[in-house]
């Protein structure tokens, strides 16, 4: 634990000396006193008992379930996001995410007995998971509330003391946050910091013992050279351009349906979202055929007025997500109102892949498709891009299949649908290479906000005095005999 006690420690956090590079003094002690009491409340041990991590995540329970009107409207404050929309993909995800955790903490807390070599025995052999200290908790603002929730859940179910700073682009969402949580939680153990840069550039200048980021690329770097300074462990939750394979011969009503599905929920505002599709030349023009009746019977004529589609998050990334059409062939849609920030599902064709909008993640309701005649080809245009998030392939050829899965580097591969992935919590989340390092969910989450800790027990009934200097020719023909 990154405690205050250590000489070495006290250099580092001293909030004078980490204030030097810095505008904001009064910020700098703030923050370096909540995070000292969260360091000594997690030193008191309070934090390490299976009925405390209960206790907090059944009161987060209760939170979902007593405050889910006042959840639903911030949401829609921020995103203008439904309240079915709202309950799916936020709250009711983290009722069953919270019911996870409940369900499984005491079995993953428990010690597991493994076996000892010859050479060291007779001794157990045990690995126990340990908290790791004060965590930090950086959200991103897609999904506001369930991408700082999550991983806090995670952190708490593990043991630790949290520091949670929700995305200041979600602004109703991160005031309810830091109003809902002191009524719920055990706040020696939680403290939340509401802000954007100038905050989380203050709050990484302080030693953590650990730090989940969700968020961009950019940021991510900033993130990752701040821990580096401390050498503190990092999970970086970040995004990229995830590509999204059409096939030939596949039901294209079913196959649009889910990917229509998975790339404009949340207006295309998700990091796993598909980012553009790769149609087989044969299959160009049904499927961009079967593309505009999908969207038209999921949104509308016009989605402008449908309660199901929400809004982009600013005007700023509003405007950029315009401009990504500039000189590009817009076949579909394309009607925007960047003060209202509403940009309608939109389909480009074939877009220059040196456009911003081949190059940048989009994060927002444009699909560019992009026509290939050769599956080798069209493979190698997706190995030559940065690993993304997430690859997805719609085909029934089983071949072109494992021959997709084991080509295509990525966070996680979805075969014949999209996005399902993320609500399985038997199976971990998280980028490689840009796309991000480590991962959460179900016991993944848990084992992302622990030290795995070995520890070898030994007692004095029996003793072998062969490793004890000096060594000599027999003692060295035993090792030889052990160690070979
Ligand atoms: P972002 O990187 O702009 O911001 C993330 C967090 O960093 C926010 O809390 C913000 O306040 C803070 N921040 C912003 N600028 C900062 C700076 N200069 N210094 C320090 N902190 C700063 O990301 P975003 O716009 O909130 O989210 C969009 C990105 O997140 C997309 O790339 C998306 O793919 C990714 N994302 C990933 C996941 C995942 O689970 N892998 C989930 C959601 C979003």
């Amino acid at each position: 634990m990154a405690t205050n006690t250590s000489m070495h420690v006290i250099k580092n956090e001293d909030p004078v000396i980490a204030t030097e590079s810095l505008a904001n003094d009064s910020l700098a002690k703030e923050y370096f006193d909540k995070k000292q009491k969260l360091d000594e409340y997690f030193a008191s041990g309070a934090t390490q008992s299976l009925s405390w991590r209960k206790r907090q995540l059944k009161a987060v329970l209760s939170l979902l379930i007593t405050e889910e009107k006042a959840i639903s409207e911030a949401l829609h404050s921020d995103l203008k996001k439904s309240q079915e929309e709202a309950y799916i993909t936020e709250i009711g995800y983290l009722r069953k995410d919270v019911k996870y955790l409940l369900k499984h903490v005491e079995k993953w807390m428990k010690p597991k007995r493994v076996g000892t070599p010859l050479l060291a025995m007779p001794a157990k052999s045990i690995i126990r998971p340990e908290p790791l200290g004060t965590c930090l908790v950086i959200g991103a603002w897609n999904y506001p509330f369930q991408l700082a929730i999550s991983p806090m859940l995670a952190a708490i179910s593990a043991g630790n003391c949290v520091i949670l700073k929700p995305s200041d682009l979600a602004p109703a969402t991160s005031a309810l946050i830091a109003k809902l949580l002191p009524k719920y939680l055990d706040m020696n153990a939680v403290a939340i910091i509401e802000g954007g840069k100038e905050e989380t550039t203050e709050l990484l200048t302080l030693n953590f013992d650990k730090i989940f980021f969700t968020g961009g690329e950019y940021v991510g770097k900033i993130v990752m050279k701040a821990a580096a300074k401390h050498l503190t462990p990092v999970t970086l939750e970040l995004g990229g351009k995830s590509p999204c394979i059409i096939d030939k011969n596949v039901d294209l009503a079913i196959a649009l349906n889910r990917m229509v599905w998975g790339k404009l929920i949340n207006v295309g505002q998700t990091c796993i979202a598909p980012d553009y599709l790769m149609v087989h030349q044969s299959n160009l023009d049904n499927v961009v055929a079967e593309l505009k009746k999908v969207l038209e019977k999921q949104y509308g004529k016009n989605p402008e007025t449908n309660k199901f589609y929400g809004r982009i998050v600013d005007e700023n990334h509003c405007a950029r997500l315009v401009s990504y059409l500039d000189n590009q062939n817009v076949i579909f849609g394309g009607k925007h109102n960047i003060k209202d920030k509403y940009l309608s599902p939109t389909i480009v064709l074939n877009p220059d892949n040196n456009s911003p909008l081949m190059q940048e993640e989009i994060f927002g309701p444009i699909i560019p498709i992009i026509s290939f005649s050769g599956r080798s080809d069209m493979l190698k245009f997706i190995t030559a891009r940065a690993k993304p998030l997430a690859a997805y392939v719609f085909t029934e050829d089983k071949e072109f299949e494992e021959k997709f899965i084991e080509r295509v580097s990525a966070g996680s591969v979805c075969v014949n649908d999209t996005a399902l992935f993320w609500v399985n919590p038997n199976a971990p989340v998280g980028g490689v290479g840009t796309s991000g390092m480590g991962r959460y969910h179900g016991k993944f989450g848990f084992d992302t906000f622990s030290h795995e800790k070995s520890i070898l027990k030994r007692n004095f009934s029996f003793e072998n005095s062969i490793r004890y200097m000096p060594l000599n020719k027999f003692k060295t023909w035993i090792f030889k005999r052990f160690l070979r």
